[in-house]
């Protein structure tokens, strides 16, 4: 680690490591950024709003191997169309005449059957698992981030015997992948969170899983490595590359040019429009979803709660209890629904007994970077030599932001990488 090494070493371990510039000051950019900074890379991010602005603001803040299966599962496509003709349920396609989406849509369902699921769940309880060790350590060794991070695990909760039975299914399932959970009985859930309502057909607890919130946890490590030597640039948008000879010569940004000899490109839903750039295709949708934080409340759950039929998460983060949920392919933007935002709030007054109704609100939604088989591209490319890709983690980008961060270094520093990439290759399309 770098604080264990003399001024001198570290000043000879940077001339020797290349430069490197980030895009992104997502979960996954700042990530990214922290493992260079620590193995003595001379790192640069570049944000074109500011630190922790996109997707990886008011998420629910789980780190959740659990949440591993795809949206791309047996019987996604049927449940999807169901959900479509309800304004209010946690899934929405805006149609529109967009060859990407299509592409992606068909890319979809080709994805949607258990062969592929079984192909890639492996793989991704394997990043999440290794993502969640990560950060336990980072926790224990940086002692002056502030992330309201709990290793206490997670409840799924079930309205009706027929989720109930669903959500057992998908825990056996996991727990062919090395996933522990423990199925509980409505006196049993009861027992265990007390701000749950008795009208509920029982849980699914996954022990492992943990939670931040994850502006803190973003921002805060941001300040660490900005502290270290780390370069960070806010409100810097990348507008173009300059490229010779199979690789990328400088970053052309709305504040200067810069250089470096490796490119990371880790902008989330915004990584389609970046490529575009270099004439990348990448198969990535904005999936908007939507969050609520409570200030101020009194009796929150002890436990971050899944409220299954909905869609819905509810996590106790420090000062604020958040609601946060939908997904909705809307193309790039963050117009507002409060149709669905009122269907957040309802389900989670529907499961828990925390009051609510005196809150402070803060609103928010952001665009998760969907893949169609929900697996992050992770890697370098075949067209450019000195790009490697960190985007696409759909769902769960905060809970593999660490893992990813570790695995770029490893890439970028040419070393054996912790996990088997292949599977994440952006080559894959
Ligand atoms: C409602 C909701 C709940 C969620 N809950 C969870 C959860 O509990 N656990 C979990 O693991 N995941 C969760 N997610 C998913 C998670 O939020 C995302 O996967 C993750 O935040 C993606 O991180 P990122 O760094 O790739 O993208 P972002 O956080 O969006 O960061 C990308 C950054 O790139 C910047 N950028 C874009 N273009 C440029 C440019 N041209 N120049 C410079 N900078 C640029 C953007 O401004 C942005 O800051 C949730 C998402 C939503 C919407």
């Amino acid at each position: 680690m770098t604080k264990n090494l003399s001024k001198r070493q570290v000043q000879q371990t940077k001339s020797n490591a290349p430069d490197v510039i980030v895009i992104g000051g997502g979960v996954v950019g700042v990530c990214t950024a922290y493992y260079m900074n620590k193995a003595g890379i001379n790192v640069t991010l570049l944000e074109q709003n500011r630190i922790c602005s996109g997707s990886s603001w008011g998420n629910a803040g789980w780190l959740v191997p659990s949440h591993s299966v795809p949206l791309a599962r047996p019987g996604s496509v049927t449940q999807g169309l169901k959900w479509m003709l309800n304004p209010e349920s946690p899934f929405y396609i805006k149609p529109r005449p967009s060859l990407d989406l299509i592409n992606w849509l068909l890319r979809f369902r080709r994805a949607a059957n258990l062969s592929s699921l079984r192909k890639v769940l492996g793989p991704l309880v394997e990043l999440g698992e290794v993502s969640l060790q990560l950060y336990a350590e980072l926790e224990k060794e940086e002692t002056s981030l502030n992330s309201y991070y709990a290793q206490k695990g997670l409840i799924a909760l079930y309205a009706t015997t027929d989720w109930l039975k669903e959500g057992i299914e998908e825990a056996h399932l996991l727990s062919e992948f090395s996933v522990h959970s423990q199925t509980l009985d409505t006196e049993q859930v009861l027992d265990m969170e007390p701000a749950v309502k008795p009208t509920i057909a029982g849980g699914v607890y996954y022990p492992n899983e943990a939670h931040v919130k994850p502006d803190d946890l973003v921002k805060g490590l941001a300040s660490i490595i900005d502290e270290r030597g780390a370069k960070i640039h806010e409100n810097t948008a990348v507008t173009g590359f300059s490229t010779s000879g199979g690789k990328i010569k400088s970053v052309l940004t709305t504040n200067g040019i810069f250089t470096a000899d490796e490119v990371v490109l880790a902008t989330g839903a915004w990584s389609p429009r970046v490529a575009q750039e270099l004439k990348l295709d990448l198969p990535i949708q904005p999936a908007k979803g939507y969050s609520i934080s409570f200030e101020e409340i009194t009796n929150p759950p002890l436990f971050p709660l899944m409220l299954a039929e909905s869609k819905v998460g509810v996590t106790p983060m420090g000062p604020v209890l958040r609601f946060a949920g939908t997904l909705e392919l809307s193309g790039l933007n963050t117009d507002i629904n409060n149709r669905r935002l009122g269907a957040i709030r309802r389900a989670g007054d529907k499961f828990i007994t925390t009051d609510i109704t005196n809150a402070t609100e803060v609103v928010w939604c952001g665009m998760r970077p969907l893949t169609p088989d929900s697996v992050p591209i992770i890697g370098r490319t075949s067209q450019l030599d000195n790009l490697i890709l960190a985007t696409g983690h759909s769902m769960t980008g905060v809970t593999l932001g660490a893992v990813t961060g570790k695995l770029v270094t490893e890439i970028v520093s040419g070393q054996h990488t912790t996990v088997d990439i292949n599977p994440f290759s952006p080559m894959r399309f």
